[in-house]
């Protein structure tokens, strides 16, 4: 066994800056100084490096907390001066580790009042969650179950701590999502200026599981803008959409919501009275009328029936239809793909008449009602390929199912309720279109602190 020849010492010092004298030096960490034996040896531990932090924020938290303001110098009972108590301690819970930290008490100088006072970082600062450690966890709970989310939050700081409870996560997820429920029915400014020849809007519907014994799900809507510069090529069999926002909402207000925050989504996109606007829809008639009520506020409105919703049905009845039939099923669809819903749907028809089997021809039925019913949104899609026109959202990545349904996958744990899937939505959403990390700040303080 070879003898250790040098430890390495981390030590903090408190050090007067004028004179630089050293006022307190604290020995917070000796490391033998060893030959790494394997890569597991070369530098800190994950465990380590959380330990060797929590001694550094102690150190640094000890200092700062004797210089807490407690914000008053006379009793507030009676007036009188008061004096210097001892210290309380106060829980702290930054973003990897957890502290007490000892505030100032105080007394009241009066022999006759017994006020003393009582400070927490709660009272003092409004909250003892550092903003930093509430921001991480409205990422994963809006992004992760909120069991998961604790489970991914121990991890990170290797030790199971009370503050990353699910019901905590929970908690903070749902303040700060309610705080942007607010936030985001707020006008946007529009500006000639930066004024968007077109802006392309894509809208969806996914499910989310309910509290309501009476049903199994409700629906939560999704539009995502963008202009049709801003898809970029990442390879030749994939693109994604470079600048874009979401409005995302779960409320059941008859689309109150869903329409403010679908305007303001097309408006931070630039839309203005002068955009043509495109919008891409599966067909269901929420979304058409969140759609249309955009109408008014830009030049021109072209709505599309998607076409990644068309072929999806298409391939959902290919079955429904023996060996001999699938040719004039394709051309149905080719009649389609080349703006002829005229010719198309009497096709489509004719092919019905022929199926004998029940349950198939009903599976046929349903693609007929379907096209007819959104007759006015099929457009000349083979055109509109060639000229390099939007008709589809499968061009581009915001899928409804990455958007809402990974998040609110039925588990016999969780069911939600409007306004808790609409709050998770408003931070998704905010990820989702790279607002959050710019945005985040101010919902977060506001939700732990009150009003910023
Ligand atoms: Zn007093």
């Amino acid at each position: 066994m070879e003898r250790v020849e040098y430890e390495l010492r981390i030590i903090a010092e408190k050090v007067s800056v004028s004179s630089q004298e050293v006022v307190k030096r604290d020995t917070l960490k000796v490391y033998d100084i060893e030959v790494p034996e394997s890569i597991l040896d070369l530098g800190l531990r994950h465990e380590e490096q959380i330990s060797l932090l929590e001694k550094v924020q102690n150190s640094l938290l000890a200092l700062q907390s004797k210089l807490i303001d407690p914000g008053y110098y006379l009793c507030p009972r009676c007036g009188q001066k008061i004096v210097k108590k001892g210290f309380t301690k106060s829980k702290f819970h930054a973003v990897f580790t957890d502290h007490k930290i000892g505030i100032q008490k105080h007394k009241c100088k009066n022999p006759d009042c017994d006020w003393q006072s009582a400070p927490t970082t709660s009272s003092v600062f409004g909250t003892p969650i550092h903003p930093d450690l509430a921001k991480l966890q409205c990422e994963q709970g809006a992004l992760y179950s909120f069991r998961k989310a604790q489970t991914n939050l121990e991890k990170l700081t290797v030790h199971r701590r009370s503050v990353n409870n699910h019901n905590q996560v929970k908690h903070i997820t749902n303040e700060v999502g309610a705080t942007l429920t607010q936030a985001h029915l707020q006008p946007i400014a529009t500006t000639k200026a930066a004024s968007a020849q077109e802006v392309i809007l894509q809208i969806d519907g996914g499910h989310v599981p309910t509290k309501d014994p009476e049903k199994r799900s409700f629906e939560a809507l999704s539009a995502v803008a963008y202009r049709p510069e801003k898809i970029i090529e990442v390879d030749s069999h994939h693109r994604q959409i470079k600048v874009k926002s979401c409005a995302l909402s779960a409320q059941d207000d008859d689309l109150t919501t869903m329409k403010t925050y679908t305007l303001n989504a097309a408006r931070k996109q630039g839309m203005t009275e002068n955009t043509r606007v495109t919008a891409l829809a599966d067909g269901a008639q929420k979304c058409w009328s969140v759609i249309l009520s955009l109408a008014p506020h830009c030049k021109k409105l072209l709505c599309i029936l998607d076409w990644f919703h068309i072929a999806m049905r298409f391939q959902n009845v290919r079955g429904a239809v023996d060996d001999a039939f699938t040719e004039t099923l394709e051309g149905v669809k080719w009649k389609l793909w080349h703006g002829k819903s005229d010719e198309a749907l009497p096709k489509l028809e004719l092919l019905m008449t022929n199926i004998t089997n029940e349950k198939k021809r009903s599976k046929l039925k349903k693609l007929y009602n379907y096209l007819e019913n959104n007759q006015v949104y099929l457009v000349n899609y083979k055109e509109r390929d060639q000229q390099g026109l939007s008709y589809t959202s499968q061009v581009a990545e915001s899928h409804i199912d990455t958007i809402i349904n990974d998040r609110f996958k039925r588990t016999k744990k969780m069911q939600w309720t409007h306004d808790g899937a609409h709050n998770v939505l408003q931070i998704r959403g905010m990820i989702t279109s790279n607002e959050w990390e710019k945005g985040w700040q101010a919902p977060v303080l506001s939700a732990l602190v009150g009003a910023a």
